[in-house]
């Protein structure tokens, strides 16, 4: 369903290792669902007794973390070893590490309550203990610890050479299983190019998602509607179930449907996603974005859902990596460059520009604007200044992990064009 590269890459002789992740629907029986339902009841145990070993000890050890293993815990209820060992190994390191990043600040990591706990556990791949068992085309297997053959749809293959590192095991909302199998992969190292001939801007726009800046690649409310009309019928149900006995059949069965809603909203909107970001890296050999702080944006402006819910953010990381994996690279502009204050024709700034203003026209050289268009074509001009210094190999400018080609900030209110007049 999904193939994510995370960030992480490491050298080896000539080839790259990378991480790929690959997401498949499993169909495990009756036994095998309770016997995962246990798994994820025995982690969650796990961690609220080890969570609680441990802010004890850090009250009487300042900053030091108890490191003790679920193995104590085996002892005294024997339940745990019922299932998986490695997914109480994951959830210790988990709070380990969720703890050295809380307990310095003077903070904790929150105890896990039943039912709203995440529905999910880790196991690693050991000596073949994972193992997929292909039985025919349409039947195929996957050994797991402890649960054994539990039935997979493998809807797409997984190349020989892939190695295997982890699995993790989920529920949804709507009671289907998922196993999301994470590979090590051997790659050439791809070149990243130097020369940009298709270059492409996009920014963030409301109420729709994106404008860009040939207007070519826009997403209009209309591309969306389908998920506007989605959110409106779980808004709908969500009300009936607020009037439903909490607890009753019909309260579980409604919240079921909630959530089938919700999977499938979320299913839409991802695969409209890939499909543009596969389609634009395609195209194009450079993409440029504004580095705006989405979290800060929607806080500041009110915006909230719209900016997360139409995956904006979601966008931007899509490109990086597909843009990456051809060579190609994200651009990212300063956000105090004022993309939306300059005008594309002279560059004169119109300070007097407000946030509900959508189009205006420049006093200096009387072209009129659409303030989205505007603010891309800026973002293109500045972005092809960033991609032609770069290539003149500039050392202020770095490419990230993630395919990301990034300014080293200087101080914090400086914009490029700025620091170019002054050189
Ligand atoms: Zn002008």
């Amino acid at each position: 369903m999904t193939e994510t590269v995370n960030g992480k890459t490491e050298k080896r002789e000539e080839k790259v290792t990378v991480s790929r992740c690959m997401e498949f629907r499993i169909n495990p029986t009756m036994e095998q669902k309770i016997l995962i339902w246990k798994t994820f009841g025995c982690c969650r145990f796990v961690w609220n007794n080890l969570l609680g070993e441990r802010i004890g000890y850090e009250k009487i050890n300042k900053g030091k973390l108890l490191n003790t293993t679920p193995a104590h815990l085996k002892k005294e209820h024997p339940f745990l070893s019922e299932v998986d060992s490695m997914a109480l190994i994951n959830t210790q390191l988990n709070l380990n590490q969720a703890c050295r990043k809380l307990f310095p600040k003077g903070k904790a990591p929150k105890f896990r309550a039943k039912g709203k706990d995440k529905r999910s556990y880790t196991t690693n791949w050991i000596n073949n203990n994972i193992e997929i068992i292909h039985k025919s085309d349409r039947e195929n297997y996957i050994k797991l610890p402890k649960l054994g053959r539990v039935r997979i749809i493998l809807h797409r293959g997984i190349p020989d050479e892939w190695r295997m590192k982890h699995a993790t095991i989920k529920e949804t909302a709507s009671g289907k299983f998922y196993i999301s199998l994470t590979f090590d992969a051997d790659t050439e190292p791809m070149e990243t190019r130097k020369k940009f001939e298709k270059v492409e801007a996009f920014d963030y726009s409301m109420p729709s998602l994106v404008v860009s800046a040939s207007g070519e690649n826009d997403i209009t409310s209309d591309d969306i509607r389908w998920y506007r009309s989605l959110e409106e019928r779980i808004v709908k149900e969500q009300r009936k179930l607020s009037r439903m006995q909490y607890g009753s059949a019909n309260y579980w069965e409604q919240k079921h449907r909630i959530g089938k809603l919700h999977e499938k909203a979320s299913a839409r909107r991802k695969d409209f996603l890939h499909k543009l970001s596969r389609k634009v890296s395609d195209t194009f050999d450079a993409v440029i974005v504004e580095d705006i702080n989405l979290q800060h944006m929607s806080k500041a402006m009110n915006f909230g859902k719209s900016v997360y819910d139409n995956g904006y953010g979601m966008l931007r990381n899509m490109l990086s990596y597909k843009l990456k994996d051809k060579g190609k690279v994200l651009v990212k502009v300063d956000r105090f460059f004022p993309s939306s204050k300059r005008c594309s024709a002279c560059h004169e700034i119109n300070h007097g520009l407000k946030l509900s203003d959508r189009q205006w026209t420049c006093k200096s050289c009387g072209t009129h604007h659409d303030k989205d268009r505007n603010a891309t074509k800026n973002l293109l001009d500045e972005g092809k200044d960033i991609l032609c210094r770069w290539a003149s190999g500039e050392s202020s400018l770095y490419l990230t992990s993630s395919g990301v080609l990034s300014e080293k900030k200087l101080h914090p209110h400086a914009h490029s064009n700025v620091r170019q007049a002054g050189e």
